[in-house]
């Protein structure tokens, strides 16, 4: 049996989502259904919806939300009816070769995130991740979500897989920052501000935060920025100023805006010999970026990360823990909540930059 619910359709590029009747089938073995009470507005649903990262439409975005499990498939063994969960963009079974290595990415029920349980007007409805937030239920595999604490609100619960995971999961899966460390952060969206707040809880002495919105200083400010630069501001070249205001160059740098120029820029900023340079930001698919050769010659690293290699066994239950005794903020992230029917608002809030994260609240 079908259940009918309301989901917001990226129908075409370009276009508004359009909220319509989609029927979605019942949980099958080790699926769960969930009644969404909360997603996030990430942008790469606003990057699909503008034809700039590849996916096929037809779909239903959204891959960051919370909900309450309400029905489980058979064999059903994580979660039960009436836990509250967050559903993770990452798969985890925990039993397979790359689940044993530690390679969550690697996971051989990645296969699963293609699921289509979602039919509209006959047809099977493409998903993102396998999540479908911008549903008011979907379902999902019990390896992809983690049960919370029912005292966590929605809202703040909903922003954790992908903007937060992301930032905080590049800091302490990839990067692997140490106390005492000299943190550079481009970008303070979500999650560039994530990435501060994980090196601060991380111990990093020194977290320089840049962007040219001058409004983000107080915000990165209270993420855990040391020092916040504006380059635009700058008399001298960045790595200049930053060299002298320092007396040095970074152990690490994240560039979080996704724009090749800035993350040769932040390639150029850590320590030639040991410095790590994260690439989080997700740039246009036809860019290329080109480096000095003699980058690696002394040992630096530049890599990359996939939603901050985040294990939702382990790191989804140390970010809410971590919420829960007053070291992490998520609260603060959210800045606009919405309904479901509002949901267009929430992609032009962050066009103009006025949201850190907008939420669907259903
Ligand atoms: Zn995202
Ligand atoms: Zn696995």
């Amino acid at each position: 049996m079908s259940l009918i619910t309301k989901a917001a359709i990226a129908r075409d590029h370009n276009a508004p989502l359009i909220i319509e009747d989609v029927a979605l089938r019942a949980p099958g073995r080790r699926e769960v259904l969930v009644e969404m009470k909360a997603s996030g507005l990430c942008h790469t649903d606003l990057s699909i919806v503008q034809g700039n990262f590849p996916f096929p439409l037809p779909a239903i975005l959204g891959h960051e939300g919370a909900g309450i499990v309400r029905a489980c498939g058979p064999d059903v063994t994580r979660v039960k009816e009436g836990d509250h969960v967050i559903l993770n963009n990452l798969i985890h079974c925990g039993e397979c070769e790359p689940c044993r290595k530690g390679k969550v990415t690697g996971c051989v029920l990645r296969s699963e995130l293609d699921a289509m349980p979602f039919h509209w007007n006959g047809e099977p409805l493409r998903t993102l991740s396998g999540i479908a937030s911008f549903a008011r239920h979907t379902v999902i595999r019990q390896e992809q979500v983690t049960v919370i604490p029912q005292s966590i609100p929605f809202a703040s619960a909903a922003v954790v897989p992908c903007g937060v995971m992301t930032g905080a999961g590049a800091v302490w899966n990839d990067a692997k920052v140490e106390p005492g460390s000299t943190v550079v952060v481009f970008g303070l969206g979500s999650i560039g501000l994530n990435v501060v707040q994980a090196a601060a809880i991380s111990g990093a002495s020194r977290i320089v935060a840049i962007d040219i919105n001058p409004g983000k200083e107080q915000v990165a400010r209270l993420f855990g920025a040391t020092h916040f630069v504006n380059p635009r501001d700058l008399a001298l070249p960045l790595k200049e100023h930053l060299t002298a205001s320092l007396g040095g160059l970074a152990d690490y740098a994240f560039e979080c805006v996704g724009n090749v120029d800035l993350l040769a820029q932040a390639v150029d900023l850590v320590d030639p010999f040991s410095g790590v340079c994260l690439a989080v930001g997700v740039p246009p698919q036809n860019q290329s970026i080109t480096l000095p050769a003699s980058t690696f010659y002394l040992g630096r690293t530049v890599r990359g990360t996939h939603i901050g290699d985040g294990n939702p066994l382990e790191d989804t239950p140390r970010i809410v823990s971590d919420y829960q005794n007053g070291a992490f903020k998520l609260n603060e992230l959210v800045t606009h909540t919405l309904p479901l029917d509002r949901i267009n608002e929430g992609f032009d809030l962050m066009k103009t930059g006025q949201s850190i994260r907008a939420v669907i609240l259903y």
